[in-house]
């Protein structure tokens, strides 16, 4: 994998920010997006055009066409058994949602328990606080390892036979830990419970197969992995979509309406009321065709290089605090850290002054910064168009709002 040329693909790069060429490290809030998902989208606009699953006419064809082959690209890239199981979304939020109200709020009462690890973005907890206290189910906790990990037999030691959902990120947002979820579904489903992956993080940068992690469902966003923003996907295993009832009514999604009652259409379309998501998932699309190309083993190991290169730059600094697993093989392509005891909007501030870009703040993750005992970190996250100058570059960023900040507060 080349990300020099890669770069030349992503147009947005090529410019200067406050006067220094632009250092891109937060593609894990939103990652940016190649020429080819750009045309696909002005292709689409252009030439093809429609609303689907309605007009006979020649652009209304072609639009379904492009949609449902979305569709079944996004079911490849995943490994789903059908592209029946990939429902399009806005996000990993609203898929999220759609488990907790169509699954959750169904099936849950009161005695059950929803399994959850501190360290989930808000997206993988409110819902589930709000199901649970809907339902009367009880939210439990894995307990955090000091360095971000979970220990298999505390998985074993939180899930019951009460335990009906487990939910976790497969990849954190904030520690970058890469959880053994096969091994955790193993024992969800032991007890008869489903395994619920928020796979935002993960999606975007491993090879991900949902039949091999034997997840049942499964929830990421466009925007993360080279797509628009908007677009979104919710995968689940058949025998829960098909007895899930849909979370919005209206159009599109039904079979039948009768004055006082209405049927649905089948997995997955009864789950897209309303016009869908047409130019998102055609764009989603491309980004995976993209991805595809390039191949997930090889983006998958220049960002676990890049996460082990900044890991080792960033550690060398004096006053810097790195969160998370030291051991790189637990650690995704992202790397969350303090200096000396500066806020970390602060400090992002004097990076982007050197036209590096990254996150700062308690990324979505509240629980996680009580549990670190800060009020927020900063993060760096790594993609296929980042280098090791980039680095560079922003170990010499880190180094400079040190100094800074030593000299101002005495
Ligand atoms: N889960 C994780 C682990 C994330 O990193 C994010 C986004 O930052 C989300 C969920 C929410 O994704 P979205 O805002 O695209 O719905």
């Amino acid at each position: 994998m080349n990300a020099l040329e890669i770069r030349k693909d992503f147009p947005i790069l090529n410019q200067l920010i406050n006067g220094h060429p632009l250092v891109y490290l937060d593609s894990a809030a939103s990652s940016q997006k190649p020429r080819q998902v750009i045309e696909a989208l002005r292709h689409y606009y252009e030439t093809n055009h429609s609303n689907v699953h309605r007009g006979v006419h020649t652009l209304g064809s072609r639009a379904t066409e492009a949609y449902e082959l979305a569709r079944e690209k996004v079911a490849r890239f995943i490994h789903a058994p059908s592209p029946e199981q990939v429902i399009f979304t806005r996000g990993t939020t609203e898929s999220l949602n759609m488990v907790a109200y169509g699954y959750a709020r169904a099936f849950l009462k009161p005695g059950d328990e929803i399994v959850l690890t501190p360290a989930e973005h808000h997206s993988n907890l409110v819902p589930w606080q709000q199901a649970a206290k809907a339902t009367g189910a009880t939210l439990k906790y894995i307990p955090l390892q000091a360095d971000g990990t979970i220990r298999l037999e505390d998985v074993r030691a939180t899930v019951s036979a009460n335990t009906k959902i487990v939910a976790m990120a497969h990849v954190s947002n904030v520690l970058g830990t890469i959880h053994p979820i096969r091994e955790i579904a193993d024992v969800a489903h032991a007890v008869g419970a489903i395994m619920v992956v928020d796979g935002a993080q993960s999606v975007p940068h491993l090879p991900v197969d949902v039949q091999a992690l034997d997840c049942d469902f499964l929830a990421f966003s466009g925007h993360k992995m080279l797509g628009p923003t908007g677009i979104g996907v919710l995968y689940g295993k058949r025998k829960w979509l098909d007895a899930m009832e849909p979370t919005y009514f209206g159009g599109e999604m039904i079979d039948v309406v009768e004055l006082y009652d209405s049927t649905w259409k089948d997995t997955p379309w009864k789950f897209e009321g309303g016009t869908p998501i047409i130019a998102g998932a055609i764009g989603l699309a491309a980004a995976v065709d993209y991805l595809t190309d390039i191949g997930m083993e090889a983006v998958r190991d220049h960002d676990h290089r890049l996460a082990e290169y900044a890991f080792q730059q960033l550690k060398e600094i004096d006053g810097v605090t790195i969160y998370g697993p030291e051991d790189g093989r637990q650690r995704g392509g992202l790397v969350t850290f303090n200096v000396l005891n500066v806020h970390a909007h602060d400090v992002s501030t004097v990076l982007d002054a050197e036209g590096v870009a990254i996150r700062a703040g308690h990324h979505c993750a509240q629980p996680l910064m009580r549990i670190l005992n800060v009020s927020s970190t900063a993060r760096a996250s790594f993609y296929l168009y980042n280098t090791e100058s980039d680095i560079d570059k922003l170990a010499a960023a880190v180094r400079t709002a040190k100094e800074f900040f030593q000299h101002a507060l005495g």
